[in-house]
């Protein structure tokens, strides 16, 4: 079998952030531990319900806020894994956290539990901001928790960062990023504000008591940003993530993350999770209490085939039209790799010409899409395609 992800959902939250749209939830911390419960039931449901052994080569627990479990409810989820699952011995597990939940200690802890990447939700070095966000850290959180991250031996982290925020200037956008940069993480991942309906924060920009971010200004904080960690020896390697450079044939991109812009395996589990494998994209039900309800009855209802949960809500077939399109769309996100010619016609049995040649030539016309042709041939964005990519996108689906 190839080898797969495995992505676990934690949707708790201490206070729900103005901005987000995640399936995530505040004030139910304590149905944790019959979600951990649940969760350990998922693993093993489908670890037994494949036809052999499952090599997981990268796991990613993410949310949410993962940090605000114990170290104990994380222990028996990795332990779970390791008792259904071929660990793969370079495997990659990745732990979102949320700065104001870390302690030296709860670091330590985790890299004992064989946790080797932390992925930190900074956002922003500026108080003002993080309070306007509604985060609960502030940019002294983010340092201590990257100094005794580093002191536990941690050699992989992560900032998270957003930028086009309502009346932020580039000025301010700056500073985050210097003050990001000072940190000397392995991996950036630059996130644009999106307004989500529904969110309080574009409730308040609806109703006319918050300004818009202007969509301009937000397009040059993400050129100035690309520059800045350019020049700091960081790759652009993906539309919103930078690595820094290989260092002793390990590269710091983000192996669960290239998974999906690969088009490859992965498995969903936990409540709102969505999987893809075996031609299967797979979602579970959103709310926590539903999901445990759904994993408690599992015994109740026939056998489901691999990859299919008891907690699934939506479970659908793909046609090879769908998984082409959805190839595109991914692959078309590595900003240097692109989709290489050769890989598809392996995959797909035809060219990416002879698939999409209308399209390609359109793209390329409008100066979204360029041809590269060493060391493989293959079709990448441009870097005003990067800036357009919903619109690249769309033309494959
Ligand atoms: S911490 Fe992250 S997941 Fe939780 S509410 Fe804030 S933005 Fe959403």
């Amino acid at each position: 079998m190839e080898n797969i992800s495995i992505y676990i959902h934690i949707p708790f939250c201490k206070q729900r952030c103005g901005y987000c749209d995640f399936n995530t939830y505040a004030g139910l911390e304590s149905v944790i531990p019959a979600y951990v419960q649940a969760l350990c039931q998922e693993v093993d449901y489908i670890a037994r319900s494949a036809a052999e052994g499952i090599p997981v080569h990268t796991i990613f627990f993410g949310g949410g806020t993962p940090s605000i479990l114990t170290l104990e409810e994380i222990e028996k989820i990795t332990t779970t894994i390791q008792g259904g699952y071929l660990i793969l011995p370079d495997v990659e597990i990745t732990l979102e956290a949320n700065p104001g939940t870390l302690t030296k200690e709860y670091l330590f802890g985790l890299k004992d539990l064989g946790i080797n990447r932390i992925s930190i939700g900074m956002q922003s070095a500026l108080e003002h901001e993080l309070g306007f966000l509604g985060r609960t850290h502030t940019f002294d959180d983010v340092t201590q928790s990257v100094d005794w991250a580093r002191q536990a031996g941690f050699d992989n982290l992560n900032l998270d960062l957003i930028y086009g925020l309502p009346n932020q200037t580039m000025d301010d956008w700056r500073l985050s990023v210097k003050a990001g940069l000072g940190l000397r993480p392995e991996h950036f991942s630059l996130y644009a504000l999106t307004l989500e309906e529904e969110t309080p924060m574009a409730r308040r920009i609806k109703l006319g008591a918050l300004e818009e971010p202007d969509a301009d200004l937000a397009a040059d904080m993400y050129e100035m940003a690309g520059i800045e960690l350019e020049r700091q020896g960081y790759e652009s390697y993906e539309i919103s993530n930078w690595a820094t450079k290989a260092k002793w044939g390990k590269s710091y991109a983000c192996r669960h993350n290239l998974q999906y812009w690969y088009g490859k395996p992965y498995l969903g589990l936990g409540a709102g999770a969505h999987g893809y494998a075996n031609h299967t994209r797979t979602a579970n039900v959103l709310m926590p209490l539903d999901y445990i309800e759904k994993m408690k009855k599992a015994n109740e209802i026939d056998r489901l085939v691999f990859p299919i949960s008891p907690a699934a809500s939506e479970c659908t077939n793909l046609s090879p039209l769908e998984e082409m399109g959805e190839y595109m769309m991914m692959g078309l996100r590595l900003t240097k790799e692109g989709v290489t010619d050769e890989v598809y016609r392996k995959r797909f049995g035809m060219t990416l010409e002879g698939c999409y040649g209308f399209q390609i030539q359109r793209l390329i016309s409008l100066g979204l899409l360029e041809w590269v042709d060493k060391p493989n041939r293959r079709l990448r964005l441009t870097v005003k395609g990067r800036l357009l990519g919903n619109q690249v996108f769309r033309e494959f689906i």
